[in-house]
């Protein structure tokens, strides 16, 4: 057997088809699982999409093995659903990336209903037209052939700027710009069939559903890691929230790591509201956050602990805290226009990370009753103080 009737010979249509399949097989288990898991449209449109691609390709692939050929009820059927899941999987990619405009779906729907009535016109074109099986056969596939090279154009130049993976997105199109084009080339324009034309028809829609896979895992990795995000950071300043903290900071003394902790609290922050108004406030906040972020980025864990409280959870052990919080202090006097009182304490044998924090946070309060934006190192004669 030489390469040629390998790729092309009678059993072609069995590999490209059943390749296609497994591949669909996997974009399906991926959308149904995040439809029962998210209940979003857009993957319940990405589900449906997907099974009907996978029903116009078995019906081919059954069509392909079985003795008499081509069934005309049968062609007509998957043409229509070939059409039909191009129209999906395409409003269901705009909808992985435009959840909210509704009024988009009109075009859907209108194209949908277009396809129908070229489904009928297809059914009908002996009833309508006289002339040779074979022209009635080209008139008959001519419409839905034409109708989708339209619809790949269409959405060429609506759909790209709507959707995150602009050049992923485009590439996918051309690529089925060129199968669709291979075909029609094939049909309607030569009297034989060209190899080339047909290994593209045939091998060349693999690469489609890849960069379709490639795809949707890019957005749903991309979906996942925002809602972690937003699960983990605070909203307003971009640090860590108090939870993941915490949690970081039970982690790293499970194991036994030397951290230490430090606790800032902005000086007269209320006042600060109430003569300069909330969004001075908050534009107060973002600097200082930023401060800490920037001094804390190779050494630690930066969080915002409450209102005015941001802590940094230090975890590099050659760090001089004395020198480290004095460094922040200084900066977010100079830099931002408000003062800290700043608070730290080292892990000991025995300390939870509550503890750490506890601590820190009433070294912080030792700055506060003696004068505000200073520093205070936490230490044992304070725990005997607070009993
Ligand atoms: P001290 O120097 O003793 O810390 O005085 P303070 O006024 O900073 O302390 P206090 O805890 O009494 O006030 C904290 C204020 O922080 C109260 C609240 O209005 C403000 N605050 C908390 N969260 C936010 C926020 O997200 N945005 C703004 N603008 N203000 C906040
Ligand atoms: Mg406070
Ligand atoms: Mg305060």
């Amino acid at each position: 057997m030489n390469v040629s009737e390998l790729l092309i010979g009678a059993y072609a249509r069995f590999y490209s088809y059943t390749g296609i399949l497994v591949m669909l097989g996997m974009i399906l288990v991926m959308s149904v699982r995040l439809f029962a898991s998210r209940r979003r449209k857009a993957y319940l449109s990405l589900t449906v999409s997907v099974a009907v691609f996978i029903a116009h390709y078995a019906m081919r692939l059954g069509m392909s093995l079985s003795e008499d050929g081509p069934h005309a009820w049968g062609d007509l059927t998957a043409q229509t659903l070939h059409v039909v899941a191009f129209i999906m999987i395409n409003r269901a990619i705009f909808q992985l990336y435009n959840s909210t405009k509704k009024r988009h779906h009109l075009y859907f729907y209108f194209s949908l209903l277009v396809t129908m009535l070229l489904a009928l016109f297809r059914a009908n074109v002996h009833r309508l037209f006289e002339g040779s099986p074979e022209q009635l056969a080209a008139l008959e596939r001519i419409g839905l052939d034409l109708y989708l090279l339209l619809l790949i154009f269409a959405f060429f130049i609506v759909l790209p700027n709507r959707i995150g993976q602009t050049i992923t997105y485009k590439i996918g199109l051309s690529l089925f710009f060129i199968i669709h084009l291979s075909h029609l080339i094939n049909h309607y324009m030569l009297e034989r069939p060209l190899a080339a034309l047909t290994l593209t028809e045939l091998y060349v829609p693999l690469v489609y559903y890849f960069i379709l896979f490639v795809l949707l895992f890019e957005r749903i990795v991309e979906l996942m890691q925002a809602s972690y995000r937003t699960a983990i950071t605070d909203g307003l300043t971009g640090l860590y929230n108090r939870r993941y903290l915490m949690n970081k900071t039970a982690q790293y003394m499970n194991y036994g790591y030397a951290v230490s902790m430090l606790f800032s609290d902005i000086d007269n922050f209320k006042k600060l509201n109430d003569t300069q108004g909330h969004h001075a406030g908050d534009e107060a906040l973002k600097s200082v956050a930023r401060v800490i972020m920037e001094e804390s980025e190779e050494i630690g864990i930066a969080g915002r602990f409450g209102g005015e409280e941001m802590v940094v959870l230090v975890t590099d052990s050659s760090v001089d805290m004395a020198k480290f919080s004095e460094k922040v202090r200084a900066r977010i006097e100079s830099e931002v226009g408000v003062t800290v009182s700043v608070g730290y304490s080292k892990s000991r044998e025995g300390v939870t990370a509550e503890q750490l924090v506890a601590q820190a946070d009433q070294a912080m309060y030792k700055a506060k009753t003696t004068g505000k934006n200073k520093v205070v190192k936490y230490t044992q004669s304070m725990a005997a103080a607070a009993k």
